[in-house]
């Protein structure tokens, strides 16, 4: 065989996403990709359905509904927004803008699969900085940098940890790093966060921070692929220039629109998410496991051994209930469990504890 692939390529496993059957199981509740149980709000639907009459024309290439949606709601100023595939489109496009062979692209320990991937098919190099207690640490970050750091990515708050760290911690960490990197917050579940502006007063006030969103968490529209990235105009332009002319279909623009234009559905599936992720918690340290307080639509229950984990996550397949595996992330004692709906919620906390109430009456 003499044809290969770019160097990087065949280092990249391929990524895994929660599972969503179980065989010969029907009545499933899928708390495994941290998906809103409530769905999109019902105009984003609405306007799916009227964006069906409409598919032999081409999308805009501009998204400037879309973008003049998202600036009205965040007080951003559309021409610093860029839309995209999932943010994930958003992150590799940093990665191939930013990165290439000899450059290097920073993480912790415990972040995003993405972003090693995207790192990967850029031909650039990932490096991992450490984590304290399942939390990015800013010393060990820039500890990490060298001088071929080109981009540092922190979800806050991070998935599968639930952890984030604070304004103060991240204004630390944009004014030290080199001069050089460009600091990317991923604000996949900034909405989960009460009154936090997923860093815009931050990148506002810099020229070398940026952030990316998603529609697929709290809006409920992982099925239609709808990302976006705000930050400073210059690093905007350069995006724009390797991003696809028709990269977002026509009904996907529309209803993300929709859906963005909706805050008051957004506003209830927050308060929705903080009830039940609290009464979740509670549940959890009644049971006798510790989770870390979490700030996004999940829980990171820890339990005694990687064995315990694994047995409990087999356990809640045969009762209907998928959650998380998270050994990837290098978290094989934990499971990680999107918040669901009440009776999602309560199947699956039910089901951890006839899983560990089995587990405890055994001889040791
Ligand atoms: C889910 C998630 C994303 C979102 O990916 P999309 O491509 O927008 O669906 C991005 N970052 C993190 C940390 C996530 O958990």
């Amino acid at each position: 065989m003499t044809i290969y692939p770019q160097p990087g390529i065949m280092d990249i496993s391929l990524y895994q996403g929660g599972a969503g059957h179980i065989e010969g199981v029907s009545d499933v509740v899928k708390l495994s990709s941290n998906e809103n149980p409530l769905g999109p709000s019902p105009r984003a639907s609405d306007a799916l359905r009227q964006a069906a009459g409409m598919l032999h024309l081409y999308p805009s290439t501009t998204h400037d509904d879309l973008r003049t949606a998202i600036g009205n709601v965040h007080e951003m100023d559309p021409e610093q927004i860029i839309c995209g595939v999932g943010s994930d489109e958003i992150i590799s496009f940093l990665c191939y803008a930013f990165a290439g062979p000899g450059d290097e692209v920073l993480y912790t320990e415990h972040g995003f699969a993405m972003y090693r991937i995207s790192a990967l098919a850029a031909g650039a190099t990932p490096v991992v900085a450490p984590e304290t207690d399942r939390t990015a640490d800013v010393d060990a970050i820039l500890d990490a940098c060298t001088s071929a750091t080109r981009l540092v990515f922190i979800a806050n708050p991070n998935n599968p940890t639930g952890t984030m760290i604070s304004e103060e911690d991240i204004e630390r960490l944009a004014d030290n790093l080199p001069d050089e990197v460009l600091l990317v917050l991923d604000g996949a579940y900034a909405e989960y966060v009460e009154g936090y502006d997923g860093g815009k007063s931050i990148i506002d006030a810099r020229e070398n921070v940026f952030m990316t969103r998603t529609f697929s968490k709290i809006y409920g529209l992982g099925g239609l692929r709808v990302g976006w990235g705000y930050g400073p105009q210059n690093i905007i332009d350069v995006l724009n220039r390797i991003r696809g002319p028709f990269n977002l279909s026509s009904p996907a623009l529309v209803a993300a629109e929709a859906a963005m234009r909706d805050q008051a559905y957004i506003a209830r599936c927050r308060s929705e998410n903080l009830r039940l992720r609290a009464m979740m918690s509670e549940e959890f340290a009644r049971i006798g496991i510790v989770c870390d307080p979490s700030f996004a639509n999940f829980l990171l229950p820890r339990f005694d051994s990687e064995e315990m984990a694994e047995g409990c996550d087999a356990y809640l397949k045969t009762r209907g209930v998928i959650v998380r595996k998270v050994g990837g992330y290098g978290l094989p004692h934990c499971l990680r469990v999107t918040i669901g709906d009440e009776l999602g919620c309560k199947r699956a906390i039910r089901g951890i504890e006839a899983y560990l109430a089995g587990k405890r009456s055994l001889p040791a």
